[in-house]
């Protein structure tokens, strides 16, 4: 499950878009950050996606991705050219089976070819009609799903939502936010004329005047279990109740709330919250393995990343500027615990934590509001662009933040969870040999 969030420039503080994306997924499904450089390409190229290979073009733009390690694809990214990606599952009452490009493979070719958020629109919208969307999603369990994407650059933002090689999307006004359900309804800008006359075969809509999109296609079980109306409902409240002030930090906190209760224990309750964390099998198997904020104004962009699980629990550090590369310092993992890998050292700090939440995240709350303060501010309010020596630094920080947090977390006793919580970390800890 996911959550993706935007705020045009009319909403903001500074007048500049604001996007962030929790990407949900298996707790053991290693999220890397990957740069990929402007590329050009010979006439007969091709493009190895997740399932299927395709024609590639004749350049690729530069392109930072948060990407699933065993995937061709991405669960959101942002370009060169400011243009940003968030996609998410559709929880539908029907599923693409076959091996086609998968959403993520869509959100990483839009990114890679497009200028404009209404290039990328398009650019998903051809390659979808052409090529269809299917596969296995999932890393260990089966996940076949339909896709809903939130595009934006510094000027505009587009829902756009898709069942198979149907879609219909929208032009945003001022704010927007998407929770794993179908949230175009009546409203739609545009929409492909397969979408509403296989929802009257299937007797979903009786006309076309009747067709409501969310209506139609959207699953009520699975979307009740994963809260998508809840925490679509929080989203929007909190982007309308701070309309006009938001800024990057505002996107940060919305990324880590969890509920309204000031004692909420990551063991408890059946339902998932917008930072996510698993908890059991059937209504919390994922939780949030990464979390990407932008900020995209007309002379300068900003992105931060958690490149972790838990944003709750995790420091943003400054990425992706013009002539950078990823921090120094910064290795990407795989399936398996490896101690120099940045999200299995963050991983493994997370899952003592959450043992002990309330007093694990009280030792870091303050630490982790100063650096964050100190580095937005510098970063934002630099009359320069970012350069290498100022990623390299504030991810250093990070890091060190990590290991004089862990030294104190490890300290700490587990407190008395559900035996059935404890039982499915440590499932996973066997799993990954994370001791
Ligand atoms: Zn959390």
């Amino acid at each position: 499950m996911c959550d993706t969030i935007v705020a045009l420039g009319t909403a903001t503080k500074d007048g500049d878009t604001l996007f962030g994306k929790n990407s949900d997924r298996e707790p053991d499904e290693v999220q890397n950050l990957d740069l990929i450089e402007r590329k050009t390409h010979g006439s007969n190229a091709k493009v190895k996606c997740t399932y299927i290979e395709i024609p590639q073009v004749q350049e690729t733009y530069r392109t930072l991705l948060c990407r699933p390690f065993w995937m061709f694809g991405a669960e959101m990214g942002i370009n060169e050219y400011g243009v940003v990606i968030g996609n998410e599952a559709l929880l539908t009452k029907i599923k693409p089976k076959k091996s086609a490009l998968t959403g993520m493979d869509l959100l990483r070719l839009a990114l890679e070819r497009s200028q404009t958020a209404k290039d990328a629109r398009d650019v998903i919208i051809q390659l979808l009609e052409k090529y269809g969307q299917g596969g296995n999603c999932g890393y260990r369990a089966k996940e076949y799903y339909q896709n809903g994407f939130i595009i934006a650059d510094k000027d505009k933002a587009y829902v756009l939502e898709t069942i198979g090689k149907n879609w219909a999307w929208k032009e945003i006004e001022g704010i927007w936010s998407i929770s794993n359900k179908i949230s175009i309804e009546k409203d739609y800008d545009t929409i492909s004329s397969g979408l509403i006359q296989e929802a009257v075969n299937r007797g979903w809509a009786s006309s076309e005047s009747d067709f409501n999109f969310s209506k139609a296609y959207s699953e009520p079980i699975f979307t009740l279990g994963s809260a998508a109306k809840k925490r679509e409902q929080s989203n929007r409240c909190f982007l309308s109740d701070n309309r006009s002030s938001l800024k990057t930090s505002d996107f940060m906190k919305m990324l880590r709330r969890h509920t309204d209760k000031p004692d909420w224990k990551p063991h408890q309750g059946l339902r998932l919250t917008v930072c996510a964390h698993a908890a059991n099998n059937l209504t919390r198997y994922s939780q949030t393995v990464c979390s990407l904020v932008t900020k995209i104004g007309k002379e300068k962009i900003f992105s931060y990343t958690t490149g972790a699980s838990n944003p709750c629990l995790s420091p943003y550090f400054p990425i992706f500027a013009p002539n950078t590369k990823l921090p120094q310092g910064y290795v990407k993992g795989e399936s398996d615990f490896n101690p120099d890998v940045f999200w299995w050292k963050a991983e493994k700090i997370h899952r003592k934590a959450v043992m002990n939440y309330i007093d694990s995240k009280e030792l870091l709350d303050q630490k982790l509001d100063e650096y964050e303060k100190r580095m937005l501010d510098f970063v934002e309010n630099q009359n320069n662009i970012l350069d290498q020596q100022q990623i390299d630094k504030y991810f250093s920080d990070v890091e060190n933040l990590y290991i004089e947090w862990g030294n104190n977390v490890s300290k700490l006793p587990n407190m008395k969870c559900k035996f059935a919580y404890k039982k499915f970390w440590s499932k996973y800890n066997k799993l990954n040999s994370v001791n």
